[in-house]
């Protein structure tokens, strides 16, 4: 019954469906695991992203919401030490964004996000911009959606393959990106994202 439920969701194969299964199992699992590190950091998004091609579902990259998350995201693109960066396809994705807001952009703050070293000024900058540009009263990089399919990416993982899944922890629902990490992290697939109109065929 179950299937034929979900089978309202859109266009999808019994494989997608199954794959959606487990990752939501996944994202479950790692909440109970976690809840106190979760209530600590004040993190109500907890986000699972999967490279399907590759990976087990266990391996999935993780991506929590909040301030205090992507703070440390910050920190690792300042950091000489950690070889995190941001990748192309997000980095086109914020373009997007500005061009949407009608502003400009320092493309030298990006190319040193996309290189890995940002400065003082490059974080003080960013974090305005990304929140100016912003279709959603929070940062545009404050979402565990944009940073966990960013981690994937940077990993080698093409765009097409990647199935995510976001949870609201307060609420305790699926539920979908939000307008930005559409945006940003377009090409990808997310459970929940077919908002389509229902479709007769069944998969
Ligand atoms: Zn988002």
């Amino acid at each position: 019954m179950d299937y034929f439920r979900k089978c309202r969701y859109g266009k999808l194969s019994a494989e997608e469906l199954n794959n959606y299964i487990n990752l939501k199992q996944k994202v479950k699992d790692y909440i109970v695991a976690n809840s106190k590190k979760l209530s600590k950091s004040n993190t109500t998004m907890v986000s699972k992203v999967w490279d399907t091609s590759k990976q087990k579902v266990s391996d999935s990259y993780i991506g929590l919401s909040g301030k205090k998350n992507l703070n440390k995201f910050l920190d690792n693109l300042q950091s000489q030490k950690n070889s995190m960066y941001l990748h192309e396809d997000i980095i086109e994705g914020i373009r997007e964004l500005v061009a949407r807001k009608g502003v400009e952009i320092n493309e030298e703050a990006l190319m040193h996000a996309n290189k890995g070293y940002l400065t003082n000024a490059d974080r003080e900058y960013l974090s305005t911009i990304l929140k100016d540009i912003s279709q959603r009263p929070w940062n545009v990089l404050n979402c565990g959606d944009v940073r966990a399919v960013n981690e994937a990416l940077i990993k080698g993982a093409n765009k097409s393959d990647l199935m995510g899944a976001s949870y609201n922890v307060g609420k305790q629902i699926f539920e979908m990106r939000c307008n930005n990490c559409e945006i940003t992290t377009k090409g990808t697939q997310w459970y929940l994202q077919q908002a389509e109109p229902y479709k007769q065929n069944m998969y």
